[in-house]
């Protein structure tokens, strides 16, 4: 037996795996790691697979990455965690500055959770006691675009949109107010990105002219509603909403956790916009893709009404124990110094265009809804019927088909249910993209016959 079947009987027998039919591992292996090098992860057969999805959206600069490294073993020889509650330490206070530095001007002070989900619950929370201290109980429900995604604890849920992932639990999950997405792909033939998104605006506009006296927040993905199918949006709709939010005194939540760290071209996709959200989430990238932690940044206004004596009850009490941890941090600090030292938001635009060029034949596929991209996200439909965009029936699991033969190739692709997207690390160079985009053109030619 090869030594990757050995791991995977092992795994198999004790793990339950996330975003996993388990049943599904009957036919198709498991593929247990045994080092990660650069973009590069290796199986214990010795087998090699490019990581062009960065390990769920979080690896920006290579596994082992020997800068991040040093700075974490750094970090575990002085202080490996402290309870956050009443103490502190040197990483999270620089952290702290770093980030209410770089984040646009507005975004004071940084609270933190230990993965994206807490993180977001963490805001959610913080926005309706804001409104409670404010004397505004009324103001207690949230508003969102269809097809988010936020997570995938309770209240996470709650405020998403995708089917597969909510469906089940609905009998669980707090009522929301759900606004059509800005969403450009189902844009009518001649429409601009600009004009659809200006267009879809209305629909928010009207619900917070409507629900406006009982809406603590509005709470969206800023221009890349990922897992949601990698679909895509102009900033002009959060430069409205950011008006709209302002107009009718309702909190605007921006989920950065996905787009953070220069995903969507710019350090955050919000400064697309010219806007400064009362909240923003960050996590994956934060860190470099090493370990789990989240930051939730807002303004002093917000940090101003909870504070206050002790007996009026107004402080923000939530904890999650490895708030804040040190070498979480030191993992975050070591990335910040990467982007500074190696002017990455500009070379990405190299690596960005020659991810377009190398799909730019994929427009003209038979069975090719859409290539769509967004700085270092490109995102290529699959779809049943060009014309009409008719998607192929999700039972069909077409995009499983690229997955398998990407990976017999040496290349890790994750489709999202029909959409095959490369999302890679910051350190992919233009010949892995071309033959990245080679084995994925292979893959949909495979994936869309019959
Ligand atoms: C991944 C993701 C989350 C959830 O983060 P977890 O760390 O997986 O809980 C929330 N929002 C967005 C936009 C994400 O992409």
């Amino acid at each position: 037996m090869s030594r990757n079947n050995q791991w995977m009987q092992r795994d198999l027998a004790v793990l339950w795996h996330p975003c996993t039919q388990m049943k599904d591992h009957e036919t198709l292996p498991l593929v247990p790691i045994r080092k990660g090098q650069g973009i590069w992860l290796e199986d214990f057969d010795g087998k090699r697979y490019l990581d062009a999805v960065s390990s769920w959206w979080t690896n920006i600069f290579g596994h082992c990455n020997p800068r991040i490294n040093e700075r974490i073993k750094q970090q575990l020889d002085e202080l490996e965690h402290v309870i956050l509650g009443g103490f502190s330490h040197a990483p999270v206070i620089e952290l702290s500055e770093r980030l209410v530095q770089l984040t646009p001007k507005g975004l004071d002070k940084v609270f933190y959770a230990d993965n994206g989900s807490s993180g977001i619950e963490v805001t959610l929370k913080m926005s309706h006691h804001y409104w409670q201290n404010m004397g505004q109980p009324k103001k207690k429900r949230f508003v969102t675009i269809s097809n988010g995604y936020h997570g995938e604890t309770l209240a996470t849920l709650a405020v998403g949109d995708v089917a597969l992932y909510t469906q089940t639990y609905k009998a669980l999950l707090m009522d929301c107010i759900k606004v059509p997405s800005p969403d450009c792909y189902h844009r009518p033939e001649g429409v601009s990105w600009e004009a659809h998104s200006r267009t879809r605006f209305e629909y928010m506009r009207q619900t917070l002219e409507e629900n406006h006296q009982e809406v603590a927040a509005v709470i969206l993905e800023p221009l890349l509603q990922g897992a949601g199918g990698m679909r895509m949006y102009h900033p002009i709709y959060l430069t409205l909403l950011r008006e709209a939010c302002d107009y009718y005194g309702v909190h605007l939540i921006l989920d950065e956790i996905a787009t953070g760290f220069g995903r969507t071209g710019s350090m955050f996709a919000c400064e697309q916009a010219g806007i400064t959200p009362d909240f923003m989430i960050l996590s994956k990238a934060l860190t470099g893709g090493y370990l789990p932690m989240a930051a939730i940044l807002t303004s002093n206004q917000v940090y101003d009404a909870f504070y206050d004596d002790y007996d009026t009850l107004r402080a923000f009490l939530h904890s999650h124990t490895y708030t804040g941890n040190p070498l979480a941090c030191a993992a975050a600090l070591a990335t910040l110094d990467i982007f500074a030292e190696d002017k990455v938001i500009e070379k990405n635009q190299l690596l960005a265009s020659k991810m377009g060029e190398a799909t730019e034949h994929l427009k003209d596929h038979p069975y090719v809804g859409e290539v769509r991209q967004t700085g270092m996200v490109l995102a290529i439909e699959m779809v049943k019927d060009k014309a009409t965009k008719t998607p192929f029936a999700w039972q069909e699991r077409r995009g499983l088909q690229v997955y398998k033969h990407a990976m017999q190739q040496g290349a890790l692709l994750r489709p999202l249910g029909n959409v095959v997207y490369f999302l890679p690390p910051y350190i992919i160079t233009p010949e892995q993209i071309s033959w990245l985009a080679k084995v994925a053109t292979e893959g949909i030619d495979l994936a869309t016959q019959g």
